[in-house]
C-alpha cells in the first residue's frame, strides 16, 4: 500500500483516484468543487481540507487538472509541503513548456517527477484501461509505473521530461487531421451519390483505413458504437480536440516544426466550436464540412 495524494477530481481524476483506492492504496485528495469531492468520497477516496493537507504524508502525488497554468500553480503550492524524495506525477494534458517547468520545480525541491498524460477518455478512466504516455527519468518511471498500472492498461515511457506531453499532442494532431480527412471523404461521397456503407466497406479494407474511420466513423450507420450513432455525444469533445490542436501548434511554433495540416485542423476545429458544436464529439466536424447536420 502506498500513500497517494490526488489533486483534481473532475471527470477523469475522480474515477482514476477511485481505481487507486480499488488497488489497495491510501488516497487523500482535494478539488475546488464540492460535487467532485462528494463523488470521489463515494469511491472510497479520503477528502482533505486543502491540496497542501492532502500531500503532507504522501509518497506519491498525482495531479489531474485542466491546463498548464493550473498544474504550475498547484505544484508551486504543494511542493513546499511534499516529503523530500516523493514522486510527483501530472496526468493532465498541458503544453510541453509548462510540463518541463513543472519538472524543474519538482527537481528544485528534491522530488522525482513524471508527465503522464492519458488517452482513453472518461470510459478508460472509469474502467482503468487508460494509456499513459510518460516523460521523465528512468528512476522516476520505475517508481511510478506500478501506480499508473492501477489506472491504465498501457504505460509507455516516451523518454525525458516533457516527452509524454509531446507524444500526446503529436498523436492527437494525427487524430484531428485524420478525422477531417475521413469526414471530407464522406461529404464528397454524398455529393457523388455513393452510400456511406459502400465507402466504408471499401475504405475500411483499403489504404484509406484509419482509427477515425473504423472506430469513430463520423457518419451514422457503419460503426454501431461510434458517437455518430449516439447523437454525437462525446466520446471526445470537439472543445478538447481544439485544446490539444492548439497545444500542438504552440509546440510546433516553439520548436520550429512545419505542421500546415495541423494548423488547418486547428482552424477548422476553432470554426466548429464557434459554430456551436464544441460540446459534441469531435467527429461531428462532418456537420461543419457538410454545412448542416443531416445528409
Ligand atoms: P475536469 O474539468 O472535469 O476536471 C478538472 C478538475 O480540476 C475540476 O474538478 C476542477 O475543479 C479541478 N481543479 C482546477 N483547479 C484546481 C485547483 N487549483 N485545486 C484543485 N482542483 C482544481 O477535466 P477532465 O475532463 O477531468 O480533464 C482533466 C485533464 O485530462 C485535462 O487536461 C484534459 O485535457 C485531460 N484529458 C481529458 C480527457 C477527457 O475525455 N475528459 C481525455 C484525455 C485527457
Amino acid at each position: 500500500m502506498t500513500s497517494i495524494a490526488f489533486i483534481g477530481l473532475g471527470n477523469m481524476g475522480g474515477p482514476m483516484a477511485g481505481n487507486l483506492v480499488k488497488a489497495g492504496h491510501e488516497v487523500r485528495a482535494f478539488d475546488l468543487v464540492q460535487a467532485s469531492k462528494d463523488a470521489a468520497a463515494e469511491l472510497g477516496v479520503a477528502i482533505a481540507g486543502s491540496a497542501q493537507e492532502a500531500v503532507a504524508d504522501a509518497d506519491i502525488v498525482v495531479t489531474m487538472l485542466p491546463a498548464g497554468k493550473h498544474v504550475l500553480s498547484v505544484w508551486g503550492d504543494v511542493l513546499p509541503r511534499v516529503k523530500s524524495g516523493a514522486l510527483i506525477i501530472d496526468c493532465s494534458t498541458v503544453d510541453v513548456e509548462s510540463a518541463r517547468k513543472a519538472h524543474g520545480l519538482a527537481g528544485e525541491r528534491g522530488c522525482l517527477s513524471l508527465d503522464a498524460p492519458v488517452s482513453g477518455g472518461t470510459g478508460g478512466a472509469k474502467g482503468g484501461t487508460l494509456t499513459f504516455m510518460v516523460g521523465g527519468s528512468e528512476e522516476a518511471f520505475a517508481l511510478g509505473e506500478p501506480i499508473l498500472k492501477a489506472m491504465g492498461r498501457r504505460i509507455v515511457h516516451c523518454g525525458a521530461a516533457g516527452n509524454g506531453q509531446a507524444a500526446k499532442i503529436c498523436n492527437n494532431m494525427i487524430l484531428g487531421i485524420s478525422m477531417i480527412g475521413v469526414s471530407e471523404a464522406f461529404v464528397l461521397a454524398e455529393k457523388l451519390g455513393l452510400s456511406h456503407q459502400a465507402l466504408f466497406d471499401v475504405a475500411s479494407t483499403s489504404s484509406g483505413q484509419c482509427w477515425s474511420l473504423t472506430t469513430y466513423c463520423p457518419v451514422p450507420g457503419p460503426v454501431p458504437t461510434s458517437p455518430a450513432n449516439n447523437e454525437y455525444k462525446p466520446g471526445f469533445a470537439s472543445a478538447l480536440m481544439l485544446k490539444d490542436l492548439k497545444l500542438s501548434q504552440e509546440a510546433a511554433q516553439a520548436a520550429g516544426a512545419s505542421t500546415p495540416l495541423g494548423a488547418a485542423a486547428t482552424q477548422l476545429y476553432g470554426l466548429h466550436n464557434a459554430w456551436g458544436e464544441g460540446g459534441a464529439d469531435f467527429s461531428a466536424i462532418v456537420h461543419l464540412l457538410r454545412g448542416r447536420s443531416a445528409t
